[in-house]
């Protein structure tokens, strides 16, 4: 299950970013996750809270943004849609090779955790997005 390292490299990312706004403890971590990247959502959520459930951001959630593949036709100028069980790499009207436009993402976007020592501080939020 290669979630579980890349939950331990999201959750890496993420404290930095903590880290680099002072510190605090984890609320809710988005990723943009896509279609291609061979991870399945549901098993990156399970090793996420099997990785912090134990330590100091326990109860954080991590939000799953699902990017679906897309694939460009240069000569048709417009998005193909994939043809069910396989991945075909031309363009279903023409024949062009289609390049892929998305669906590779995996991405930390948004990180949200509440600030150590905040008398009713605001709530930290660091974007990449
Ligand atoms: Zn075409």
């Amino acid at each position: 299950m290669h979630e579980l390292s890349i939950a331990e490299e999201i959750y890496r990312v993420s404290r930095a970013a903590v880290a680099d706004h002072g510190s605090g403890r984890l609320e809710r971590v988005t990723v943009a996750v896509g279609e291609l990247s061979a991870i399945e959502p549901d098993l990156l959520s399970f090793a996420w809270q099997a990785l912090t459930e134990s330590g100091p951001d326990a109860g954080s959630t991590l939000e799953v943004e699902w990017h679906a593949a897309r694939q460009f036709c240069a000569a048709c100028k417009s998005d193909k849609p994939r043809s069910d069980g396989s991945w075909l790499r031309l363009c279903p009207d023409c024949g062009t090779p289609l390049a892929v436009t998305g669906g590779m993402e995996l991405d930390v976007m948004r990180v949200t955790f509440e600030p150590d020592g905040g008398d009713g501080a605001e709530k930290g939020e660091h974007d990449d997005g």
